[in-house]
């Protein structure tokens, strides 16, 4: 899941354990004839409107794969399973129901 937040909110927290929640990115592939890799992390950058938040090298470190994020969205409001499952039973101890 994902939630997202005004741009430039603060970095999101589980709202189970408190750790930083990581940016939701997407991945671009540079990699065919008509999109070949990028020269540097420059060149990549003006292929996208999107922010680059890391990049696959080959081995002449041109850019072949991009991980993208649009700046808002975040994985979460849990950073695992186990973190959603937790929550859950803690709010099943307390009492809470979806349907009364
Ligand atoms: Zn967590």
């Amino acid at each position: 899941m994902t939630i997202k937040l005004e741009p430039g909110a603060e970095r999101p927290r589980c709202a189970c354990c408190n750790k930083p929640l990581p940016k939701h990115t997407t991945a671009v592939y540079w990699n065919g004839y008509k999109d070949p890799p990028a020269a540097n992390r420059e060149e990549a950058q003006r292929r996208t409107n999107l922010q680059i938040v890391s990049v696959k090298k080959h081995s002449d470190g041109k850019i072949w794969c991009a991980g993208l994020w649009d700046g808002v969205t975040w994985v979460g409001p849990f950073c695992t399973n186990n973190c959603t499952m937790h929550f859950a039973f803690a709010a099943y101890k307390a009492g809470y129901r979806l349907k009364a």
